[in-house]
């Protein structure tokens, strides 16, 4: 039974990160009337914590910088990283339609984003694909994004917990119960329902449930992913998929909690263990590497790279940060970089040494890494301390190519979408399948298709046709 609903909207999203913010803006662009609920008092999510790096295929940024990708090569990059393993309807979505998201994100919301250079190629994309605000951080996005709601003028409601929700007997919302910080509740009706309210690694029990592995790794995630989409959704009797994904990283500074940029590996940057020895190699793959870590001796490992790498990385937020608060430790040799992080300095030694040769004979070092034209670190050395984590989940709702949430016999249910962290992404079934900045990809570009599908279905003609059914 439904309580007296205080108000009704057409369109209801909850959840203020990238995902939602995209939706309520691509739902009021096609003509729907929107209110946004968010649980924080101020806006952050995943998506202020991330870097705000989206991997997307023929955008107009790409072509400026001549570089050449499309939808095909995007979606058989998907389909590779994951072994097949993924939807490969969410994988063709993705791959037709982030382009296209992120040119609208630039072109009608005046969002600056632009092919991010630095980024090589690496992890699974095979061409330049991620694009970013060069020197801006996660949070500067999520800010930004709302100053666009304001300027649209979209109701947003923040302090507002989705906390139950109404349904008919056919699944279709009715509306939704939001908790205050004062303990009250209130009742919204809405003609459609966006779940963007993320995924679910900071809930201690479902991430042992659904990747035990992962059970006692730290959560650098945002601490409001606790699975709310996963309730809703088995409220519903909808379909879950990929629950094992999600995003790990090897490359947490320790104690600073800042992620050491991928771009550090990429240009260079190895891992060293306790022993002073290489035990992974650090271009072949991003989240997984998370696991070769955590099974390292010790409390942490080291990210050992040079002043070169430093300097390519200089214009990130987070190398910025690490070295406002010192982070990097400086040696201008060998034995004083061992002394200084705790590690034989003849097993250091000798690791750097086998990355040369193998740079020079352009044959494999003994972690598999391919060395090509890329130049191992050199002195002087920089070194970071760092912790495997996990980042954010990749399984959840079942969404089909509009969005929508669908059932397990693969019917949608009638007014449910859902994006980002709260569906399942295009990662495969674990957390090996992830390509690089796809957690905002999925989120921009089903918030997208989510907003003006839910627009669609909520104006009052399709209203009335849904009741008289
Ligand atoms: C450190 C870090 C770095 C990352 N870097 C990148 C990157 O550069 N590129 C990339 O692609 N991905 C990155 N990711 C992943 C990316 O941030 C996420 O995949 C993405 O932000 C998900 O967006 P979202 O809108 O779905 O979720 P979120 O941004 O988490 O937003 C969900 C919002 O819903 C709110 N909410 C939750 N439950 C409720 C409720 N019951 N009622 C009301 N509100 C609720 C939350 O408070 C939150 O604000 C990173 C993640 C981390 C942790």
């Amino acid at each position: 039974m439904s309580p007296g609903f205080e108000f009704t909207v057409p369109v209801l999203v909850v959840g203020g990160g990238a995902c939602g913010c995209i939706a309520a803006l691509s739902a009021r662009e096609a003509g729907g009337e929107v209110l946004l609920v968010e649980q924080d008092e101020r806006p952050m999510g995943s998506t202020g914590m991330s870097q705000g790096l989206i991997c997307a295929a023929g955008t107009k940024s790409q072509a400026e910088h001549g570089i050449q990708d499309d939808a095909e090569r995007y979606y058989a990059d998907i389909m590779a990283k994951t072994l097949g393993l993924t939807d490969p309807v969410l994988a063709r979505t993705i791959a037709d339609h982030a382009g296209p998201t992120v040119d609208w994100m630039v072109e009608a919301l005046d969002m600056p984003w632009q092919l991010d250079t630095g980024f090589r190629p690496a992890y699974g994309n095979s061409a330049y694909r991620v694009h970013g605000w060069r020197g801006h951080s996660g949070q500067d996005m999520v800010d930004l994004l709302h100053r666009r709601l304001d300027d649209a003028g979209i109701d947003v409601v923040l302090g507002a917990r989705l906390s139950e929700v109404h349904a008919d007997e056919e699944g279709r919302i009715l509306g939704v119960s939001l908790s205050r910080p004062d303990g009250s509740v209130e009742h919204v009706g809405c003609g459609a329902l966006v779940l963007a309210c993320g995924g679910f690694a900071a809930d201690h029990a479902m991430v042992a449930r659904y990747m035990p592995e992962m059970a006692h790794a730290r959560n650098n995630g945002h601490e409001g992913s606790r699975g709310t989409a996963v309730h809703v959704g088995e409220q519903l009797g909808a379909q879950l998929g990929d629950m094992g994904a999600y995003q790990g990283y090897a490359m947490l500074t320790e104690p600073q909690g800042i992620p050491v940029p991928p771009g550090v590996p990429v240009e260079g940057g190895v891992l060293v263990n306790m022993a002073g020895e290489r035990f992974v190699d650090e271009t072949a793959d991003i989240a997984g590497m998370v696991h070769p870590v955590l099974a390292q001796e010790g409390e942490h490992v080291w990210v050992v790279f040079d002043d070169r790498i430093e300097a390519a990385a200089d214009y990130i937020p987070e190398m910025q940060q690490l070295k406002a608060l010192n982070a990097l430790k400086k040696a201008d040799s060998v034995p004083e970089l061992a002394e200084m992080i705790g590690v034989p300095a003849n097993t250091l030694q000798a690791a750097l040494d086998a990355t040369r040769s193998a740079h020079s004979s352009r044959m494999a070092d003994p972690t598999g890494r391919i060395w090509g034209d890329d130049l191992p670190p050199a002195a002087p050395y920089r070194a970071l301390k760092v912790v495997g984590a996990i980042f954010h989940t990749q399984g959840g709702l079942q969404i089909d190519g509009e969005a929508r949430v669908v059932r397990p016999d693969g019917t949608p249910l009638p007014n449910l979408f859902a994006g980002g962290g709260a569906a399942r992404s295009v990662s495969g079934p674990a957390h090996w399948g992830y390509l690089p900045a796809m957690g905002l990809a999925t989120a921009v570009t089903f918030g997208r298709l989510a907003g003006r599908a839910a627009a669609r279905i909520a104006r009052p003609s399709a209203q009335a046709e849904l009741s008289d059914r």
